[in-house]
């Protein structure tokens, strides 16, 4: 399995001098993301090689290739009961987020965080068998080694009465509250209109970033 063969060659890089203080300096969730082991780089090509996706797909739509989150922490359940996870520093955030926009009378909800490449890959294969285009299909979902979700730093939000990842959540009162205090707690939209990444507008869609004021909430 490839996550396996990963692992093993982690942890070969582990066994190098200098690898362990290098891998516990490198921030989660930075505003820009590290480099990535050639290994990681391999397996994600070799994924979306599989799918069918052209070998220069992610380069030109300005993505870098993302690590995989590990030490999950729940975060509240989504919309439809299931467990939702996150990077720790993005938990708390999101944690201190919905308590502070609860004070405001703004009700957050979770629709979709940590999502693994190999469910990422699943989500675009069901499409695919649905007779959905590749094309089409990756401007709905991300190419997996890209997603922002992969990384346990983003999170897809909702509010009572809008529908999971529904464009009308740009109109609101939620996305209001998140566009005026959401960077406070380190939180940006990631997909705006017209965004270089070839995704659709994506108003559910919020990246934490670490080093922001976040940390002093
Ligand atoms: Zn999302």
């Amino acid at each position: 399995m490839p996550r396996i063969r990963f692992a093993s060659l982690a942890l070969a890089a582990a066994a190098l001098p200098l690898a362990p203080a290098a891998l516990a300096a490198a921030p989660l969730c930075p505003a820009t993301p590290a480099p990535q082991p050639a290994a990681w780089v391999a397996h994600i090509n070799e994924v979306n090689h599989g799918l069918g996706i052209p070998a220069d797909y992610a380069a030109r739509h300005n993505l870098v290739p993302l690590p995989e989150g590990k030490d999950l922490v729940q975060v509240p359940r989504d919309v439809y009961g299931r467990k939702v996870e996150m990077v720790a520093p993005a938990a708390a955030a999101l944690e201190r987020m919905f308590a502070a926009a609860a004070r405001d009378g703004v009700k957050l909800e979770t629709v979709s965080g940590f999502r693994s490449i190999s469910y990422q890959t699943g989500l675009i294969r069901k499409k695919l068998k649905g007779g959905m285009s590749i094309q089409k299909a990756l401007t709905i979902n991300a190419v997996p080694g890209y997603s922002e979700h992969q990384t346990g730093c983003a999170i897809d939000l909702t509010t009572p009465g809008v529908p999971a990842a529904d464009g009308s959540f740009a109109h609101s009162k939620a996305f209001t509250w998140l566009q005026q205090h959401g960077a406070a707690y380190g939180f940006h939209l990631s997909f705006p209109p017209g965004n270089p990444y070839g995704y659709e507008y994506e108003p559910w869609h919020w990246r934490f970033v670490t080093g922001s004021p976040a940390a002093s909430h």
